[in-house]
This record gives C-alpha cells, structure tokens and sequence, in this order.
C-alpha cells in the first residue's frame, strides 16, 4: 500500500529513512491530537508514527480511518525495523525519488545544468540527475551509498536482483 506517513518531533532520523524506503513522510514536531480531528485530512493509508504513548492510545480509541504505530525504542536502528515488521515494508528501489531533507518529489534535471554541482566522476559517469524542487539538492542513480546498501542488506536481506 501507498502508506503517507505522518512523525512526531522525536522521530527525525525515522522519517529520513520512511524517505529512503520509498513514502511521503511527513515530519511534525507539534504533531499532536488537535491534528487529527481535522477533517478529511486522513484516509486508511494514513499512518501516525508517534513516540507519545497519550497520543498512541487516543488515537487508538477513536473511530480514526488510518493506523498508529507507538514507537517502543529510542534507537532508530530498531525503530526502522519495526515498521518494517508492523507494515511488512519491501525493500526500495535503489533509486531516490523524494528529497530525504524536505520530503519533495524529485524533478529530472538536465546533465548539463548540474555540471558544476556534482562531483567530476559522477558527471562523467552518470546520464540521468533528479534535482529536489526545495531545496535544490541534487540525486543522480548510484546515489545510495555502499554505506546506506549495507543497512538495507541488514534490514532486509542481501539484494540478489543486483550483481556484485
Ligand atoms: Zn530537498
């Protein structure tokens, strides 16, 4: 499912990582139950990532169209696990599509215009670049790190689709 997950303040570096798994996710740092009574706001792809037991239960009891997931850990290592679990999340395309700082959908941009904005080899290397709308960063394929893949082969198993 097309999950839009919506954090609370503590849980920064989780919602980086909901970007790298692929969904829009929303960081809230005043998320709170006022929120949730907006109307029409939420449909059943809705998920509250929340590290407030109060507002976990609330939600739980009300007649609320989404899910909510209480973050038991503090480390994000963990935390990332388990809405792998609770979700049964499959493992990303080893492609950015959203910017993991702003959450923004990425726009293909022009080799030549990020020719002085990336390193020389990946300009030499790579054909295709997605610029992030906000904040201008810039995403090219190859952009998953050695050190991001060895995390993703230990949350989800090695990727046999790739060659080594
Ligand atoms: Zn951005």
């Amino acid at each position: 499912m097309d999950f839009v997950f919506f954090s609370d303040a503590p849980l920064a570096r989780l919602t980086r990582w909901v970007r790298i798994l692929g969904y829009a996710c929303f960081h809230c740092p005043e998320l709170s139950i006022r929120h949730l009574v907006m109307p029409g706001g939420f449909d059943e792809r809705s998920v509250i990532l929340t590290r407030q037991i109060d507002l976990y239960r609330h939600v739980s009891q009300i007649d609320w169209p989404g899910q909510v997931i209480f973050i038991k850990d503090n480390d994000w290592r963990k935390q990332v696990r388990q809405i792998i679990h609770d979700l049964h999340l499959p493992r990303p395309s080893p492609e950015f599509k959203q910017c993991l700082l702003c959450g923004a959908e990425l726009e293909p941009i022009s080799r030549n215009a990020v020719s002085d904005r990336v390193p020389v080899f990946v300009y030499d290397t790579v054909d295709q670049f997605r610029m992030c709308p906000e904040c201008k960063r810039i995403y090219w394929s190859g952009t998953h790190s050695r050190r991001l893949v060895r995390h993703l082969d230990e949350l989800f198993g090695p990727d046999e689709t790739l060659d080594s």
